[in-house]
């Protein structure tokens, strides 16, 4: 073997044989003696050598690489970890590591929220803790679970419901509040029980009271309660009058009826003026009740009499008398009015009561033809343009105009005594007696300052007072006062002065 080494050239430089040698792992042996001229083929050979070799190399590291990362992921990141689910009536609120402490927690938490609220809780919730294998990442922290256990502990609560129609409409803490809601309600229909004849005060709805276990947030303080139920509890809406709006309009656009506009603004109820920049309250209050009752009225009314026509063949059919003043009488009606909150819905009589019967009227009625026959000098009865008729039928004797120097003031018609005297037209006895000269005489006032006279009368048939109608028998001719035989004396005076009774006659 030592010759061979001899042999070598490189031998006599140690240490560049040592350093060729070093390097002949790459340059290969037998190259030493003639370096310049050997180099480029050595020099291309080792190129070639690891362009083959490089990427095989880091394929393995990479495959070492990633071997290796794969199996620390899979040693630190265990998907089947145990940990526990947490659950509240079911449904899971997280996942956590260690929950031997979470029960206390959450026993600790509902004593929290019941110290908040003053009012035990109902216990209700289940919490539920059960072993399951989940990603590491999938576990909250404890701080988490105490966030999410908080946020949806329920805070249900025993209280009592006023239900109407069925649904809850209030909550009060207790049954006392909730009657002492419903008695405040009917409380102002029984005041008006010391006033007025007031019964069956009750609500419209089905209202009853009943226990509820409900959230916290539903329980009202009692006067909170009573005015939910009984005045509504709508936000306010404000609205500012713009020109041209109306009250019309405004409901229009507003989606809300007039009537509750007036309701809702007294100011505005009693004239509908608004003006431009006036705040309207355009909140509609719904009450949740509503107080029905009953209202008994009693009022008197007048009861009107009728007019009984009775025929009196004893008379003129232009002739007529009352045989009885009419008298209108009085009864009690008893009237039942259903009102809710105050307003009323229906009303019906029950009961009417006679207090003073009325008393008709009963009218005679003539039915004999009047006379036809007519003062000679008259040519006929009928009724002149100034409405006059003859008093009675008969031969005028005398006329109207200055007798003897004095004047006469009337007409004279003879007739025998006993004979019929009428009314000349319908009017008021003013006079019925004694009068010098005149006699036995009847005035009759017919308005419009008209009076008729009638003179010597043997017999008066009428009263002071008495209204007759025209054709209306007034007294019986004769020969009384200042007469020289039996006739009638009648006058026609206006205004106090006498007429001549022929200008008026027909
Ligand atoms: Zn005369």
């Amino acid at each position: 073997m030592l010759p061979i080494r001899g042999d070598k050239k490189y031998v006599p430089n140690a240490s560049g044989g040592i350093r060729t040698r070093s390097s002949g792992l790459f340059m290969g042996p037998g190259r030493g003696p003639e370096l310049p001229k050997a180099e480029e083929p050595k020099v291309e050979e080792p190129k070639k050598k690891r362009k083959i070799k490089r990427p095989f190399i880091y394929v393995l590291v990479c495959i070492l690489a990633l071997t290796l990362g794969f199996t620390g992921f899979k040693l630190l990141y265990d998907p089947h970890m145990t940990a526990y689910q947490v659950l509240l009536d079911g449904f899971e609120i997280g996942v956590v590591a260690d929950a031997s402490q979470l029960p206390e927690l959450f026993g600790t938490l509902q004593d929290e929220k019941e110290q908040d609220i003053g009012v035990p809780l109902v216990r209700d919730q289940e919490l539920t803790i059960e072993p399951v294998k989940v990603m590491a990442e999938n576990v909250a922290s404890e701080d988490q679970i105490e966030s999410n256990l908080s946020r949806y502990l329920t805070d249900t609560v025993e209280a009592e419901g006023v239900y109407v129609n069925g649904q809850l409409a209030v909550v009060t803490q207790t049954e006392e509040d909730a009657q002492w809601v419903l008695e405040q309600a009917l409380e102002p229909y029984e005041q008006i029980k010391t006033e007025k004849d007031v019964k069956d005060i009750k609500f419209l709805e089905n209202v009853e009271t009943k226990p509820v276990e409900v959230s916290y947030e539903r329980v009202q303080a009692k006067e909170e309660a009573y005015t939910t139920l009984t005045v509504g509890s709508n936000e306010h809406q404000e609205y500012t009058v713009k020109k041209g709006d109306t009250l019309w309009s405004i409901a229009q656009n507003n989606d809300i009826r007039i009537s509750d506009i007036r309701k809702a603004n007294p100011e505005v109820s009693a004239t509908d003026v608004i003006n431009v920049g006036q705040k309207l309250d355009l909140t509609v209050t719904q009450n949740l009740v509503n107080v029905q009752y009953v209202e008994t009225l009693t009022r008197e009314e007048e009861l009107k009499y009728e007019t009984e026509v009775q025929q009196d063949d004893t008379m003129y059919n232009t002739q007529k008398k009352v045989i009885q003043e009419g008298k209108i009488g009085k009864r009690q009606v008893v009237t039942e009015v259903t009102k809710v909150n105050g307003v009323e819905v229906s009303n019906k009589v029950v009961q009417e009561t006679v207090l003073e019967p009325a008393v008709n009227e009963i009218i005679a009625k003539g039915t004999k033809e009047p006379p036809k026959d007519t003062p000679a000098s008259s040519g006929g009865g009928g009724t002149s343009a100034s409405g006059f008729g003859w008093p009675t039928s008969g031969p005028l004797t005398s006329g109207y105009g200055t007798r003897w120097g004095r004047l006469h003031a009337g007409i004279d018609i003879a007739v025998a005594t006993g004979t019929p005297v009428y009314a000349s037209k319908s009017g008021t006895v003013i006079a019925s007696g004694w009068y010098s000269g005149y006699g036995k005489l009847v005035k009759v006032d017919h308005g419009n300052g008209q009076v008729t006279y009638y003179a010597h009368n043997s017999k008066l048939l009428v009263n002071t007072g008495t209204k007759v109608s025209k054709g209306q028998l007034l007294c019986l001719s004769g020969n009384t006062g200042n007469s020289t035989g039996p006739h009638c004396h009648f006058e026609i005076r206006i205004n106090g002065s006498p007429v001549n009774p022929m200008k008026y006659l027909p």
